[in-house]
């Protein structure tokens, strides 16, 4: 490390400095800095040192990478960064000249990704101190930080496996890269995680430019043996606006990307101090949830499933509410699961839901309703919980009901993150007679071969499909393509989000099974949902 004068001369080195270049202080101080020795073997060495650090003098961030010769004779390249520090009057007058050496950094694993060999989160981290150093001395001196978070990553790497997903992460950091200029930081902070710090920008608008800008890079698809991988993701945004620290930085765009996420894929948001309630929030909910679960504020909504030929409700979906002491009763959104699943509520919870599941089934009969199943959705969790099969069982015959009677949703993209484990578990279930039907289908990547391995009964098309029916030719062309290839491969198709009656007949003309959605009803409480069905038996 080394301070120039805005003249480029020398004023001061450091000890490593000076062991790695094996000179004495006194023979260096007051030189130009493109003139000491080492540097002086090239005449074009000495020219892209001057011009680098000419223009760290007139107020850039300033890099390089120079090949020098080290105290054993060696030539190596030194990465150098050039950074104008100013006075308290605000004028630039030191240059600090920090030098790296590449392949010594290289070897150090602790700051960078092995994989995609771009600086770890730590090293973003000193980048980003020292960034914010220099922010808070001059006002004019802007930064950003950008977090993106690639949207379902995992569920491409469960379905495509690790060296393709391995492959990817690559690509994504090279593309990320050329969206950049040399004075910004590209890192990948973990993961599916990448993270840019947007040195000395002019306009807090080129921030939100540049996620554009990567939204619409990464979206181009990836070609890999015989796939055309799109990925989206999900970027968070955070100005410097004098925090105190890079941890706090790093946390507010954490908040910013979540927000980003609950918008839907493929998008960004500039991070606002509201939204650092929100964190405390999403930890609110934890709480909350926990407390419900002890209070046992949790109620089941039940939505009908309609034969689209004889119009008669068949099944019944078991939806679960939260009835929160304020705001009355809470949906499951992303956030509400995924604090179930973080606390491991999910498990005692998600045994409450299917033993009432299979009481309000047979309270259903009781009514002299001719309801023939109801069908539950499980969390990755519960599905990995070794005594799964054992408590439907137990629930089951406590309500006097078979196996048939009960249907069981998981989600596509669970099946994908699970893999083999979860083609045995669902096996076993089928062998029992239950049935299992996909969820959310057509929202992951599973392919044709891989579902003709699952021994699954029926496919739900997700309603992002169903909402585009009539209007959108790719959800109509979507739509037509799941209901022929369930159907060749001898399954049911439930839709699910049919809102209309131009859905309702589309699905039907198209030979769809069952419909459920709000055309029909919103999910009711158990009460409700009888009343309704009694109502409906009368004008189906
Ligand atoms: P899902 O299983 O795909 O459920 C369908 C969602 O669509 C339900 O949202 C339902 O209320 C909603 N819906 C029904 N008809 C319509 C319609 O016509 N239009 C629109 N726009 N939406 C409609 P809900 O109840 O908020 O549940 C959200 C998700 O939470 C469920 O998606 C399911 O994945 C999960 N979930 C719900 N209950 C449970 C549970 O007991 N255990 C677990 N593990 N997950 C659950
Ligand atoms: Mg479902
Ligand atoms: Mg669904």
């Amino acid at each position: 490390m080394a301070l120039l004068n805005t003249n480029g001369i020398l004023q001061e080195i450091n000890q490593t400095a000076l062991s790695f270049i094996d000179a004495k202080r006194e023979t260096l101080v007051g030189s130009f800095f493109w003139e000491i020795p080492w540097a002086t073997r090239s005449k074009k060495i000495q020219a892209q040192l001057k011009s680098v650090v000419s223009k760290a003098i007139e107020g850039e961030l300033a890099r390089c990478e120079v090949e020098v010769q080290r105290y054993d004779g060696q030539l190596t390249m030194l990465n150098f960064l050039f950074t104008p520090i100013s006075n308290a009057q605000g004028e630039i007058a030191w240059i600090l000249a920090e030098g790296r050496d590449l392949e010594q950094q290289l070897s150090y694993l602790s700051l960078y990704d092995q994989l995609t060999e771009l600086p770890n989160r730590h090293l973003f981290m000193e980048y980003l101190e020292k960034a914010m150093e220099r922010a808070k001395e001059n006002e004019n001196y802007h930064l950003a930080v950008l977090l993106i978070d690639l949207d379902r990553f995992r569920v491409i790497n469960g379905s495509l496996g690790h060296d393709i997903g391995d492959w990817l992460l690559m690509e994504i950091g090279k593309r990320l890269q050329s969206c950049l200029d040399e004075k910004n930081i590209l890192a990948r902070s973990g993961g599916d995680e990448f993270i840019i710090l947007l040195d000395d920008i002019a306009d807090f608008a080129e921030a939100t430019h540049l996620a554009e800008t990567i939204n619409e890079v990464l979206g181009r698809p990836f070609s890999m043996i015989g796939y055309d991988i799109v990925i989206l993701c999900s970027i968070g945004i955070v100005y410097y606006i004098g925090q105190e620290e890079g941890a706090q930085l790093l946390r507010d765009a954490d908040a910013a990307m979540y927000r980003a996420k609950q918008k839907g894929k493929s998008g960004y948001a500039v991070f606002h101090r509201r939204m650092r309630r929100e964190l405390v929030s999403r930890l609110q909910m934890e709480t909350d949830l926990l407390q419900a679960a002890e209070q046992q504020n949790f109620v089941l909504v039940y939505q009908p499933q309609i034969d689209l030929i004889s119009k008669q409700v068949v099944a019944m979906e078991a939806l679960i509410r939260f009835r929160h002491p304020q705001k009355g009763l809470i949906s499951p959104d992303d956030l509400f699961i995924q604090a179930l699943e973080d606390t491991g509520i999910i498990i005692p919870i998600g045994e409450w839901v299917l033993q009432t599941a299979c009481r309000h089934l047979r309270a259903c009969w009781n009514a002299g309703l001719l309801i023939k199943r109801i069908s539950v959705n499980l969390s990755a969790h519960q599905f990995r919980h070794k005594n799964l099969i054992k408590k439907i069982i137990t629930f089951l015959e406590s309500s006097n009901l078979v196996p048939q009677c009960l249907e069981l949703e998981i989600t596509e993209s669970l099946l994908l993150e699970e893999a083999e484990s979860a083609i045995n578990t669902l096996r076993n279930l089928k062998e029992i007679g239950f049935r299992v039907t996909i969820d959310d289908f057509g929202t992951g990547y599973v392919s044709l071969n891989y579902l003709r391995r699952f021994p699954a009964d029926a496919l739900k098309i997700d309603n992002s499909f169903i909402k585009g029916l009539i209007s959108s030719p790719e959800d109509i062309a979507i739509t037509m393509a799941i209901i022929d290839m369930a159907h060749a491969l001898g399954l049911a198709v439930i839709a699910e989000g049919v809102e209309t009656t131009e859905q309702m007949a589309f699905l039907r003309e198209q030979t769809c099974d069952f419909a459920q959605g709000y055309l029909y009803a919103t999910p009711m409480e158990d009460r409700a949902f009888i009343e309704w069905c009694k109502q409906y038996s009368q004008n189906p």
